[in-house]
């Protein structure tokens, strides 16, 4: 159907005076004697467009007023009686849908909780509108960041055999019959499709170093899966993943690239979506533009695993884990960091080799790795990045303290073989930054089908 966008009847100021057609979903309907109102959503803007319907020259089919239902308006734009913009005089109002009156977005029920039960029509709401729209814009200007920068784009297998062990767990791969009987575990893989075990990804930074080692600077982005036992409001089995990988790129080069890339990217919302953050402003998390706004202007703080150590130390009284150098740090001690210490954005640096993966490049002390997590006031880690190890024994003897077999990373050792360089990259959890710049708290608000442990619907 030819139609123009709620958008563009909205704002266009030179559109006033022309006949449109517009197609969209009721929000609202107000009725008196003369004249009747409209509201409608179509998805392009985030403000609705109002229909002015003068009564005394068009009747109008109930059904066309219900909440929810679709209709096509032909009509004259002309410019808001009250307010800014543009609203349409209606000359024909046509039914699309009907929406019967058990249509679940009702005013009274909309709480996150009773939407995610709905998945398929949550989306018809302010905020899902909000969140995806703000999605979307991350997502495009994530590309134009790496594009701009000299980046290649590239797709790791999402399919793999080796574990990019440390993640977490894989989901295996199979077509083997579920009643399938072999005498041992080797059997059953080879008689597998690939005839090993196989799994989804965790993550394509194997295969983005492999890139990277030839192609200079590289990001992926998809999606990676991990069957995640936890259930938390920041984990999912299927998220997506930015991971840009640069060769000859050393520590301080990855963390100056993940904070120009989510300054940028900060930027980039602020500018494009502002009726949006200005509605999660008001109504998810107050003061939510003012610290986009401060977070885009200010440097990140820095501090090594071990000086957060010691600041965390001295409140172990109030952690239901205390901490000592060596232990991992949890979610309650990275809200701490950020929230409560820094008051910012930091990056924690230089964590003990045993508590992080294999493939980070070992330090002189012979006790810590080059690794960095950054942890946003709210949500804990978002990204977690490292140098990587770059001399073939040190990784070789790395992988044998973890028993791990070199068969399997036989390619990513030959980068260490050939022409072995310096680099590092990162990963960052493309939902928990939706969440930081939206203020929604809960993951599986900023996903259209979230999957999680015993949810798949
Ligand atoms: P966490 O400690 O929060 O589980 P991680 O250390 O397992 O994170 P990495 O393996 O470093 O995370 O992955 C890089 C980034 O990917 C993380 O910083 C996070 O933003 C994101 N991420 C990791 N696991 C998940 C998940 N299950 N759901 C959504 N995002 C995730
Ligand atoms: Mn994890």
């Amino acid at each position: 159907m030819k139609h123009t966008d709620i958008k563009t009847v909205l704002l266009d100021a030179g559109k006033v005076g022309e006949d449109v057609a517009v197609c969209g979903w009721v929000r609202t309907f107000r009725d008196s004697a003369q004249v009747a109102f409209l509201e409608l959503s179509d998805g392009t803007s985030f403000s609705r467009l109002q229909v002015v319907i003068d009564k005394s020259s068009l009747t109008l089919d109930p059904e066309c007023t219900k909440l929810g239902a679709s209709v096509a308006v032909k009509g004259k734009v002309v410019k808001a009686y009250k307010g800014e913009g543009n609203e349409l005089n209606a000359q024909e109002i046509l039914l699309l849908g009907k929406c019967p009156a058990e249509y679940p977005i009702q005013k009274k029920r909309t709480t996150l909780d009773f939407l995610r039960g709905i998945p398929h029509l949550r989306l018809r709401t302010n905020t899902f509108q909000a969140v995806f729209r703000v999605r979307s814009a991350a997502a495009q200007a994530i590309h134009r960041y790496f594009h701009e920068h000299g980046f290649y784009y590239i797709n790791a297998p999402l399919i793999t055999a080796s574990d990019c062990e440390g993640a977490g767990e894989m989901f295996r791969v199979t077509t083997q019959p579920w009643n399938a009987k072999y005498a041992s575990e080797e059997e059953y893989f080879k008689n597998d499709f690939f005839g090993v075990k196989a799994g989804l990804s965790v993550s394509g930074q194997l295969e983005g170093e492999v890139a990277a080692c030839a192609l200079g600077r590289i990001y992926t982005f998809g999606p990676s899966f991990r069957a995640e036992n936890s259930n938390t409001t920041r984990h999912l089995a299927e998220f997506w993943h930015v991971e840009p990988e640069v060769a000859f790129a050393e520590l301080p080069e990855v963390i100056e690239l993940a904070e120009d890339l989510l300054k940028y990217l900060i930027k980039s919302i602020l500018d494009e979506c502002g009726e949006e953050i200005a509605f999660f402003d008001k109504f998810v998390e107050n003061g939510l533009r003012e610290k986009l706004e401060h977070v885009a202007n200010s440097e990140f703080a820095v501090c090594s695993y071990t000086e957060a150590i010691s600041i965390l130390e001295k409140k172990n009284s109030e952690f239901k884990f205390p901490v000592h150098w060596g232990s991992d740090l949890q979610s309650e001690h990275e809200k701490y960091l950020t929230e409560v210490v820094f008051k910012r954005p930091v990056f924690v640096t230089d964590y003990p080799k045993e508590i992080k993966s294999f493939y980070m490049k070992q330090n002189a002390d012979g006790k810590t790795v080059a690794a960095t997590d950054l942890l946003v006031p709210g949500i804990g880690e978002i990204i977690g990045g490292s140098e990587r190890e770059a001399d073939l024994e040190k990784l070789q003897t790395a992988m044998r303290e973890r028993g791990m077999g070199e068969a399997a990373y036989a390619q990513y050792l030959d980068l260490r073989k050939f022409g072995s360089v310096p680099h590092g990259g990162f990963g960052l959890g493309f939902e928990r930054f939706v969440m930081y710049v939206t203020g929604i708290e809960n993951i599986r608000d900023v996903t259209l089908f979230p999957r999680s442990v015993k949810n798949i619907m």
